[in-house]
């Protein structure tokens, strides 16, 4: 099998929105009229972003989520994608299931795979995202204000959890592995919810480094501060349980505040918006949590329960130096 045959047989579909898909040099699209498009891309690197021996099905349904959940902070509709990847070897066993598990997101999300470039290497993979959204409603980072309440979609942690347990660096109880293994795997970008939230969230952006550090850089965006309680932040039983076990003790809270690989969103909205987040999210089919909320002046404080989030006042009780908690950083 050829570079071509290979992309013929994997990579190609007939165009549907698009103007021209994969065959020509370049795909060509029609933005719809008073949408702007939304582009981000993301990169997977084998044993760096992805365990080498992870489910090729699983794998593309990971490449292309990572991309759909850039759009889902953006509050943009996922229209096109293009897929560079970079293939120890042409080998149908694994071509044949990764392309079948990014298809099946993508024709769930009706993204279109418009274009790419094949090359033999170590394997790498990269998509490049393009979204539709309203003119001038793309949800950013530089939006929150002093009095917005934080929020965070879904459950945290687990995926964090799930990678060191395959990792041999913990051993989870065996009822959570699945979930921990999914999360890690099979996450679900939050589009719905990001469209949901258009002209709601002051800010947004999808939790991928680490709650504490992404929350970071909202609070740089925006030139503000925040308090987080930590025991608000939405995670499973099974993780938030590993806190009594003085051998996994500090486990849990790793795997909450600077875990990362959750692919949830995380925003601020005004406090008289509380009803319409929380219709956003019933909208969005995911829960949303407050878990604290934006001060005036700079800096991120972690407290540990009453006190700390959304009401303000009272002693707050800095549990973790935040400053030690930075984002993933690929090379800090
Ligand atoms: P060029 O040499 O002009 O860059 P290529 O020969 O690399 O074009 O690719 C041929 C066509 O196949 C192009 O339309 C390109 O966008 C598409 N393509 C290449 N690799 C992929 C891939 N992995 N997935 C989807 N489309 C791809
Ligand atoms: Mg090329």
């Amino acid at each position: 099998m050829n570079e071509f045959e290979l992309i013929r047989r994997y990579f190609t579909r007939p165009a549907r929105r698009a103007v021209v898909g994969v065959g020509d040099d370049c795909a060509v699209i029609a933005p719809a009229p008073g949408m702007e498009l939304a582009i981000s891309t993301d990169m997977l690197v084998d044993g760096r972003h992805f365990l080498h021996d992870t489910d090729p099905e699983r794998l593309g349904h990971k490449t292309l989520a990572v991309n759909l959940s850039d759009c889902a902070a953006a509050g943009a509709v996922p229209r096109y994608a293009l897929l560079a990847g970079a293939l120890p070897a042409a080998d149908p066993a694994w071509l044949e299931p990764f392309s079948r598990g990014l298809f099946a997101l993508a024709d769930r999300y009706d993204v279109e795979l418009v274009g790419g470039d094949t090359t033999r290497g170590p394997l790498t993979l990269c998509i490049t995202i393009i979204g539709e959204v309203p003119a001038g409603q793309a949800l950013l980072r530089s939006g929150a204000r002093p009095g917005d309440t934080v929020w965070v979609s879904g459950r945290i942690g687990a995926a964090a959890a799930g990678l060191a347990h395959l990792q041999q660096r913990i051993e989870l109880p065996a009822a959570a592995v699945r979930e921990a293994v999914d999360a890690l795997e099979r996450p679900e970008p939050r589009v719905a919810l990001g469209i949901a939230l258009r002209g709601i969230a002051t800010s947004a952006l999808d939790v991928s480094d680490g709650l504490v550090g992404d929350i970071g850089h909202i609070l740089e965006r925006s030139g503000v501060g925040a308090v987080i309680d930590a025991a608000r932040v939405p995670c499973a039983d099974w993780l938030r349980a590993l806190t009594s076990n003085p051998d996994t003790k500090s486990f849990a809270p790793g795997c909450l505040l600077a875990g990362g690989d959750d692919y949830e969103l995380c925003f601020t909205a005004p406090d008289a918006a509380r009803a319409a987040v929380l219709a956003a999210g019933f909208a969005g089919g995911v829960a949303v949590t407050a878990i604290g909320e934006i001060r005036a002046g700079s800096g991120l404080q972690i407290v540990d329960g009453e006190g700390g989030g959304g009401g303000g006042g009272g002693a707050e009780r800095p549990i973790i130096d935040a400053a030690g908690l930075r984002a993933f950083d690929h090379f800090g």
